[in-house]
């Protein structure tokens, strides 16, 4: 081998064994090399005892899985490119033509939009029942019924369900539960030990977390994991996941890698500095109602709080408010673009504060009686200085009197 763009492939040095650092080394792969043809033909990376090719997995993703298991007491784990992908393969392994998928009315947007357009696309059909109101989820459980999502809280209205009764409605009715578990995270209650000591267990069957908020940290990774805790019905969703071909970067896992060691200190910093500001959001005249599960009088405070043991790093750094109906829509535009430290954007998570004005009517198929009308806005709060977005809340509320 004198050709010396052969050698540079194919070097000969390996470097010593042996080597230890805070942060694991990183394995980047589409390839994986096999030692023998015969390997080749009997490794099998479907119970992770070895390595075939990079869709499949790698010492890489392999220990974010475990580590992710871990944070949320499950005990198989996928990643997928995203949080949405993995409500999709969820979707897409459990629910066939014929099927029916119920979901709350509070769900995450996106995950609504998918079962109006591919799932209804093909022949699965959906419902939404009512989050606050269990009999109204076990009066939709029907013979059809395959996959109930959970959601705690609800996405933009944050109202906080009574997850133990509508997961013991699933589990009399024989219907699978998936929890959309990115508010919680794995910190503010166990998905799979909801009744911390019961005997068996009463827990989700599957919970999705989109890494992309507070595992990433950063607001620059898009990642999704999909936790069980049965063998079987992980390798449903993982041969799905391998047919679909939903690959994570190395890099990416990397990334989540390095956030997560600080995860918990920052939920806990974001949930101390949204409870503040929702505080006094409502002292605000401005506003008619504040949505967070700590506050007394948000909707299913009682269950937040059985539930979640109220202690700090609880609640994640979300909260929403409703504008008092006097303000048109320009006006609250306005407030939004007035806000210097409150960027607007999607997502949450990270370091920066964000907000968005949502048009819930067009978000919800009844307006729910335990919401005040007026335009809602929702914050996430970053880990800038609490003093400094209150102020900053405070400055953009002139903008209201336009
Ligand atoms: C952001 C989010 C998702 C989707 O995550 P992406 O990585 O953005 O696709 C799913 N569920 C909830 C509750 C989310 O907030």
């Amino acid at each position: 081998m004198s050709d010396l763009s052969t050698t540079l492939i194919h070097h000969p040095y390996t470097p010593p064994e042996g080597f230890a650092a805070p942060q694991p080394g990183v394995f980047k792969a589409s390839t994986v090399l096999f030692p023998s043809v015969a390997a080749m033909r009997s490794f099998e990376w479907k119970d992770k005892t070895a390595y075939t090719y990079g869709l499949h997995g790698t010492p890489t993703t392999y220990m974010l899985e475990e580590r992710l298991c871990t944070l949320e007491g499950g005990l198989q784990c996928l990643l997928l490119p995203s949080g949405l992908a993995a409500i999709a393969n969820v979707a897409l392994s459990l629910l066939r033509t014929g099927d029916e998928v119920l979901m709350p009315d509070n769900a995450y947007g996106p995950s609504k939009t998918l079962a109006e357009g591919e799932l209804k696309g093909w022949g699965i059909t959906h419902h939404f029942y009512d989050p606050m109101n269990p009999l109204d989820l076990a009066a939709k459980i029907g013979p059809q019924t395959r996959l109930v999502w959970l959601e705690a809280a609800g996405s933009v209205t944050l109202e906080f369900p009574d997850l133990c009764e509508q997961v013991r409605v699933c589990k009399a009715h024989g219907v699978l539960t998936a929890l959309d578990n990115t508010w919680g995270a794995g910190l503010a209650f166990a998905p799979f030990d909801l009744v911390p000591g019961a005997s068996p267990a009463l827990g989700v069957d599957i919970s999705v977390h989109a890494l992309t908020k507070y595992p990433s940290g950063g607001g620059d990774v898009l990642m999704g994991s999909v936790i069980t805790r049965d063998v079987a019905l992980h390798m449903k969703l993982k041969l799905t996941h391998m047919r679909l071909g939903f690959g994570v970067g190395a890099n990416d896992v990397e990334a989540v890698l390095r956030s997560l060691p600080s995860m918990a200190l920052r939920y806990r910093a974001h949930d101390k500095a949204a409870r503040e500001l929702a505080r006094w959001c409502q002292t605000r005249a401005e506003l008619v109602q504040v949505l967070h599960p700590a506050l007394p009088d948000s909707p299913g405070h009682g269950y937040w709080r059985d539930l979640c043991q109220p202690g700090p790093g609880s609640a994640a750094g979300l909260f929403s408010v409703i504008f008092h109906p006097r303000y048109s829509q320009n006006q609250i535009d306005a407030f939004c673009d007035a806000l210097k430290l409150f960027k607007v954007g999607y997502s949450w998570g990270g370091p920066m504060s964000l907000v968005v004005p949502y048009a819930l009517a067009s978000m919800r198929s009844v307006w729910p009686s335990h919401l005040k009308q007026g335009t809602l806005v929702r914050f996430s709060v970053g880990l800038e200085a609490l003093a400094d977005l209150r102020a900053d809340l405070t400055q953009a509320m002139h903008a209201l009197l336009i």
